[in-house]
């Protein structure tokens, strides 16, 4: 049976990479990251790709290293990042059922595109077809790895990354791109969005809730102060107790609350809701602001 994987572009997306220390260049081009001492992966990565792992993803990196073509270093050096890389990514527990060393690494294969057009190693300048935004990785994991591309995603920060995956027939809609400053800012939030995508959509079960005053005629909650309490009440327990507030809209002598919730729970917070804000006006005002029961 065919896996959903997920490809990952490698640079700025799953290790550091613009902003390492100009010492992690050495002679090379600043971006060509060929010493494994400088392999870092970046924040929260290694919890992304667990959640990943557990949801049954094959997690698969798809690397330019168009370094080795410029001359700054050998197939060896990638292979030396990528055992740092994998070592950084720990599986646990070990996948018992996976050949060695993969049984112990979130990260089931690791491509990359050593080429460039412009190389000086002559066996690497060329635009290869594995080198991106060639789709030419992404195929030939497919194919060794068994992957369902239907269901296989590509995050990245760069648009080679996703034309890469496009290419290789990934619906564009299952592409992200990660930018620090847009919606999707880093790899873990793209991987929420990618779980999110598998969620059922369940159809929202609302109840509506009201509480009214106990002398209409005293229109207690035109005073702004009340008003304002009651609200930051309803909120402060919806937030405690984890239930969704859907809407709150407050009259001069009522409030009603639209919660996502059964019945019984929606009473339950309009119960608590009428406990405190009584407690608080009976303090303030000497009376309570709705009758104990409902009518
Ligand atoms: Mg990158």
């Amino acid at each position: 049976m065919l896996r959903p994987a997920v490809f990952l572009d490698r640079d700025d997306t799953v290790c550091r990479n613009a902003d390492l220390p100009e010492a992690a260049w050495g002679q090379r081009t600043p971006g060509d990251l060929l010493d494994p001492d400088h392999v870092h992966v970046l924040p929260g990565v290694v919890e992304a790709l667990t959640r990943l792992r557990a949801h049954g993803f094959a997690i698969v990196i798809v690397t330019n290293q168009g370094g080795i073509a410029r001359g700054g270093g050998t197939l060896r050096d990638i292979d030396a990042c990528h055992d740092t890389l994998r070592a950084q990514l720990p599986l646990d527990p070990p996948d018992v059922r996976a050949p060695q060393p993969i049984a112990h690494t979130l990260i089931d294969a690791c491509y990359s595109a050593p080429h460039h057009p412009s190389g000086v190693n002559a066996r690497f300048a060329d635009d290869h077809a594995w080198r991106k935004p060639r789709p030419g990785m992404v195929l030939s994991a497919a194919r060794e790895l068994g992957l369902d591309l239907n269901q296989s995603w590509m995050v990245g920060d760069k648009q080679r990354d996703l034309d890469a995956a496009i290419g290789a027939g990934i619906d564009p809609a299952r592409t992200i791109r990660i930018d620090e400053s847009g919606p999707v800012p880093d790899l873990p939030a793209a991987v929420d969005r990618i779980l999110d995508a598998l969620a059922p959509k369940q159809p929202i079960h609302a109840e509506r809730v009201t509480l009214r005053t106990t002398d209409e005629a005293m229109r207690p909650l035109a005073d702004g102060k009340v008003r304002a309490t009651v609200a930051a009440a309803a909120r402060g327990i919806a937030e405690r107790t984890g239930v969704r507030l859907l809407d709150l809209s407050l009259t001069d002598t009522s409030v009603t609350a639209v919660l996502a919730t059964h019945r019984l729970a929606a009473l339950a917070f309009m119960s608590e809701l009428r406990r405190t804000t009584n407690a608080w006006h009976t303090r303030a005002h000497g009376s309570a602001l709705w009758p104990e029961r409902d009518a």
